[in-house]
């Protein structure tokens, strides 16, 4: 079975329903169980099944029950998607400690707990992949330092995990997204005082193939290091973004 996290919208959501579609039982995880509902039935209804689990990834007792529970009703986990994210956007000079401590709590130390908490089912079955969101951010972006930190940290947290882990038949890998059209970029248009319609026309002219990208772009680039003929492709960063990364 595969868990994915942040899994109730955006890019998680159409990760949780192309696992389940590769034939993945899913656990699709978000703060608020709740909120989980359309991807849960969204799945069922496509004949997959899944389960949705309320979780702060960056709580490490809940993130250990959440784990248990869906291990216990889905099987172990052997794929983990740490998807779950936050942006809290300011210039260094205007950015708070709560800021700086909520974005690095939910990326940093939630992909950490919950990669700690599946390991031992993939060690245990020889077969793993881990999947970690980064983001064209890692390579720096005005406003999100925060943010820039936190996903340059994963690329790191990536490659030691892929070194550990790689005897145990678990591949770990990152993906980091270009603009991705989801309520988080939505929110970023909206805080900046654009239309997201004019936001995703700027932003579309800038990138190679011209066009902005979709969730579903992300999904399956997941879905391709989840795979079985991934095996050999561990410890990477694959920048999905229409076009090279400077
Ligand atoms: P999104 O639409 O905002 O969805 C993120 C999901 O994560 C939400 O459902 C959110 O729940 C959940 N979440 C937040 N904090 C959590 C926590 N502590 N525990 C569990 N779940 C939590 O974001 P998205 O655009 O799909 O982004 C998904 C991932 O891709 C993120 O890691 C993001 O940084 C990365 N990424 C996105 C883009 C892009 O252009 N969209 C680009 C590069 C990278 P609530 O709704 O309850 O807050």
């Amino acid at each position: 079975m595969a868990i994915v996290t942040g899994a109730a919208r955006g890019i998680g959501a159409a990760t949780a329903k192309r696992l389940a579609a590769d034939g993945f039982a899913v656990g699709v995880l978000d703060l608020d169980a709740g909120t989980t509902k359309d991807t849960v039935t969204a799945i069922e209804s496509a004949g997959g099944s899944a389960l949705g689990v309320g979780v702060d990834v960056a709580d490490a007792a809940a993130v250990k029950a959440a784990v248990e529970q869906v291990a216990a009703e889905l099987g172990p986990p052997l794929v983990l998607v740490n998807n779950a994210g936050i942006t809290r956007d300011n210039l260094l000079f205007k950015m708070t400690d709560e800021d700086w401590d909520a974005v690095l709590a939910v990326h940093l130390r939630g992909s950490f707990l919950m990669s700690r908490a599946v390991q031992g089912y993939m060690t245990q079955a020889t077969w793993g992949r881990i999947v970690n969101l980064s983001s064209t951010s890692a390579l720096g972006n005005r406003g999100q330092a925060n943010y820039a930190t936190a996903k340059a940290g994963l690329q790191g947290f990536t490659k030691t995990l892929a070194i550990e882990l790689g005897k145990f038949g678990v591949t770990v890998n990152a993906i980091a997204p270009g603009f991705i059209v989801t309520d988080m970029t939505a929110a970023t248009a909206a805080r900046m005082g654009i239309s997201f319609e004019d936001m995703q026309a700027q932003a579309a002219a800038a990138i190679p193939v011209n066009r902005v990208g979709q969730p579903e772009d992300i999904a399956h680039a997941v879905s391709y290091l989840a795979s079985d003929g991934a095996g050999f492709v561990s410890g990477q960063v694959l920048y999905v973004a229409g076009g090279p990364t400077v």
